[in-house]
């Protein structure tokens, strides 16, 4: 530690995440440290899954064919039957852990036989032409090791948020992407989504005059589980947990209303004791950045308080105010203060979509991503001096690209 900072070097180790840090302080936590690395396994099926009744057809001869790995909930509910939505992507191999899984989603998405991979098959789609790119949607802290897997298989890699559970295991991924030299893009889709986007492009005009202060909040009440049960509960697969999972979209918002970078953080994070629910992971994490401008964003995030999506951002002629925020639908923006007006600016379901054709744009045209490894890099980056915050109970600064100050 050095002046009132907190350095990177002190607070993290080789590949350690700076949430396993902060809560090592437990026996418990120190027991699941050296417990080693997690794995991709087969899980069952999802509850209430409906699969298509007709296989979807690719609409383009330059449709770019993703293989999904990890078929779970969020692959399964939304992101496979948007397939369908998109112009320019299409599903063409599935990877799973799980046979029946294979053979049930890749029955029902017309997958050839030969395109259904195992875990262990992975490896054999770098002679797979049907496949362009590897969408990763496995639990959080599998993120870096199958990202990087696929670019030694020469693809380009869709990463579900967030990107991975340290800025050190970002740094790996996006130097695979180089080496390979395939795209990389996080799944961060509020950027393909009609209000978010209207948000941006509001804060860029001034709509509410000169930033003063971002407020958002992103929780939910998990029900009855154990880390063994739930791999949101189980800090190798889901590092500090509210943060890195429904937090990150809080995180995000300021960052592209504020549109300028935090200098210093301080950030609080809370476990409860005896709650098997919070045995590995945080119930709640709140925390304070301060930007260059003098806005302050607060930003809260609990797996244990009842549910809210929102963002307030406050300026000295006005007010936007979203609610909910960022979820898959039914977003709700109004503008108050000097020019009043409540905004529908299109229907928040074509973000899943745009976002395929948005890469597969950039594999086939080469044009620019708007959400790519770098971003997910910075807001690891972020997380880390929130959970350093936290663990040091000090203000931590910052500088440009978000790494902390020594
Ligand atoms: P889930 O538990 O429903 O599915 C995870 C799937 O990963 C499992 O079904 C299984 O197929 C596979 N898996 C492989 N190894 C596993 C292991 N060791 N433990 C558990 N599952 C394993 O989770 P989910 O809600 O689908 O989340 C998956 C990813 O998608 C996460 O990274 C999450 O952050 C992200 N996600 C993004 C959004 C979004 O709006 N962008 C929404 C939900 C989830």
């Amino acid at each position: 530690m050095s002046g009132d900072g907190v350095t990177r070097r002190g607070i993290l180790g080789g590949g350690v995440t700076a949430a396993s840090l902060a809560l090592a302080a437990s026996p418990a936590a120190a027991l699941l440290q050296a417990r080693g690395a997690a794995r991709a396994a087969g899980q069952r099926m999802p509850n209430g899954l409906e699969l298509p009744a007709t296989p979807p057809r690719r609409k383009r001869p330059d449709s770019v064919g993703f293989a999904i790995v990890g078929l779970g909930n969020y692959a399964l509910n939304q992101m496979m039957p948007r397939f369908a939505e998109a112009e320019r992507a299409h599903v063409a191999a599935i990877v799973s852990g799980n046979p029946d899984k294979l053979q049930r989603v890749g029955d029902a998405y017309g997958v050839p036989q030969d395109a259904r991979y195992s875990y262990e098959t992975f490896a054999n789609i770098a002679s797979d032409d049907r496949i362009d790119a590897v969408y990763i949607v496995l639990p959080s802290g599998l993120h870096a090791d199958w990202t990087i897997r696929a670019f030694a298989a020469r693809k380009h890699v869709l990463c579900e948020k967030p990107m991975a559970l340290s800025g050190a295991e970002c740094e790996r991924m996006i130097a695979a992407s180089g080496r390979a030299n395939r795209k990389l893009m996080i799944a961060y889709r509020s950027h393909f989504e009609p209000y978010n986007l209207q948000a941006m492009e509001l804060m860029a005009q001034g709509a509410v005059g000169q930033l003063r202060l971002i407020r958002s909040e992103q929780s939910y009440r998990m029900g009855p589980t154990s880390p063994s049960q739930n791999w949101r509960a189980n800090r190798a697969l889901a590092g500090g947990g509210p943060l890195e999972d429904y937090g990150i979209y809080g995180l995000q918002a300021a960052l592209y209303l504020a549109r300028e970078m935090p200098e210093s953080i301080s950030a609080t994070a809370f476990r409860p004791g005896a709650d098997p629910r919070f045995g590995e992971i945080f119930a709640h994490v709140s925390s304070q950045l301060r930007f260059p401008s003098g806005a302050i964003a607060q930003l809260a995030t609990s797996y244990d308080s009842s549910g809210i999506n929102f963002v307030d951002v406050r300026g000295t002629t006005g007010a936007l105010i979203m609610d909910p925020a960022t979820s898959y639908s039914g977003q709700k923006m109004r503008l108050e203060g000097r020019d009043r007006r409540e905004f529908t600016p299109g229907d928040p379901s074509v973000q899943f979509a745009r976002q395929l054709d948005h890469f597969a744009d950039a594999i086939r045209g080469g044009t620019r991503i708007r959400t790519p490894g770098e971003m997910g890099l910075r807001d690891l980056r972020l997380f880390e001096a929130i959970y350093a915050s936290a663990a040091a109970g000090r203000t931590v600064k910052l500088n440009p690209d978000g790494t902390m100050r020594s």
